[in-house]
């Protein structure tokens, strides 16, 4: 038996339904942007393993810490301990940050990132005495697939079963062009309710929705609004973070800064899972008293785990590099460039760009991410030696910085190259845009 049916015995995977899903490709090495399979064929990641690599696979100066870290200390108890690792990441990431950020709280990935940025801001207003009820999210966003961060997330197919388990959230449109106003109505409306606890939200990019992107002039106003409503605001920037969308926060493109910060994916550079929570001095102060029932009652075993931070540093050694500075520049130039050639393409109904993100919506009649469509044209992309894993009929581009022009040109043409598959299942182009809800 080879690996493939190996699995096949053995494995349920992420987001897979198991029963038609074709056989999973074995991995077994990868280098820069390229993952080499068992049979020897190469592969372009151009959606970093799923957007966390930050600096291409099996870096050896990520490596080379790591390993340092491995045969120093492992791991060690997080309460009533410390360490290194954790302290100097949360010193450097503090730093970079958006102003204000003054704590960090380690997780494990980006779902418990955004369980601790809600349990803080929910508990801020319960210490303070005033406790509030309301939580403000985007009606296609996704915070995740652990219970909080679901519900604070689109309604969507991913989480039918759940939804009476959910807590109530007020969603608001997402700002799309032209939809701003309309945004900003729903959302003064609910703010001047004075019950709202806290704002979460994907700064400039919503990821799962497919890469559906606004301007930060609107979310600064909607960020305006939260400070006159004393509402607090969670930046979840767990796929937007540590240069996506050309800033190393997206964060920095608005004028007000959040309250909170969530991050994970490419804090570790994709090396390992890892996630934190910064938050500002104004709620750290919240759950600082005498009375213990104010504290923060959260922590995961694996709580900054000394061999993640280690990889966390070294990745952020690298990011600051004027060399990978500049290859974000590189991409978002490109992939501008790109979008420029293509966006009049009669099968394609919208490119869109912010840094490093580039995505592509075709014409198709659907808007599915259950649509067979969508399977077509992962299909084409893999035979074509590149990763793409399409949200419905939008393909998107989310490189490692290390992606050469070379293998940039070759994702583009693969994108090039979908016409035939998209003209194929439908000709007839569709007249009116419909919003996808997975
Ligand atoms: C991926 C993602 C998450 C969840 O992170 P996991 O590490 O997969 O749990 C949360 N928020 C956003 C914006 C994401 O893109």
């Amino acid at each position: 038996m080879n690996l493939a049916q190996r699995d096949q015995n053995v494995i349920w995977h992420p987001y897979t339904q198991m029963k038609t899903a074709a056989l999973p490709v074995p991995i077994v090495r990868g280098e820069g942007a390229v993952l080499y399979a068992e049979d020897g064929t190469s592969y372009i990641d151009a959606v970093a393993s799923w957007w966390v690599n930050l600096h291409g696979h099996a870096h050896p100066y990520i490596a080379k810490k790591v390993a340092e870290q491995l045969q120093t200390l492992e791991h060690v108890i997080f309460a009533g301990f410390t360490h290194a690792p954790a302290v100097e990441l949360a010193e450097r990431l503090l730093q970079i940050l958006p102003k204000g950020q003054s704590r960090l709280f380690y997780t494990d990935n980006g779902s418990t990132a955004v369980e601790v940025a809600l349990k803080m801001a929910i508990q801020y207003w319960n210490n303070l005495g005033t406790p509030k009820k309301k939580i403000i999210a985007f009606r296609d966003s996704y915070h995740g697939d652990t219970f909080g961060a679901m519900a604070v997330s689109a309604r969507s197919a991913f989480t039918a079963p759940f939804w009476p388990y959910l807590f109530e959230v007020e969603f608001v449109d997402v700002p799309v062009a032209g939809k701003e106003e309309q945004t900003i109505r729903q959302f003064e409306t609910l703010a001047t309710g004075d019950d709202v606890a806290a704002f979460i939200y994907e700064p400039l990019v919503l990821g799962t929705a497919g890469m559906v992107m606004y301007t930060p002039e609107v979310l600064d106003k909607l960020l305006y609004i939260c400070e006159e409503h004393n509402i607090l605001t969670i930046a979840d920037e767990v796929m937007t973070g540590f240069g996506r969308t050309g800033h190393t926060f997206a964060s920095a493109y608005m004028r007000h800064q959040p309250d909170v910060v969530c991050m994970s994916k490419g804090l570790t550079g994709g090396t390992m899972a890892l996630g934190a929570t910064s938050c500002n001095e104004k709620i750290y102060e919240a759950f600082l008293h005498d009375d213990k029932s104010k504290t923060l009652f959260h922590g995961h075993s694996y709580t900054a785990n000394p061999v993640a931070c280690a990889a966390g540093l070294a990745s952020l050694d690298l990011l600051v590099q004027d060399e990978t500075q500049q290859s974000i520049r590189r991409i978002s130039q490109r992939h501008a460039a790109f979008a420029g050639r293509i966006q009049h393409l009669p099968y394609i109904q919208e490119v869109r760009q912010r840094g490093t993100i580039l995505a592509v919506e075709f014409n198709d009649g659907t808007s599915s991410y259950f649509s067979d469509l969508r399977d077509t044209l992962y299909s084409f992309a893999l035979d074509h030696g590149v990763i793409l894993r399409p949200l419905g009929n939008i393909i998107y581009i989310i490189p490692p910085y290390c992606i050469t022009n070379e293998q940039l040109e070759q994702v583009y043409q693969t994108i090039l190259g979908m016409q035939e598959v998209v003209s194929g299942t439908n000709p007839y182009p569709r007249p009116d845009k419909t919003v996808l809800h997975d």
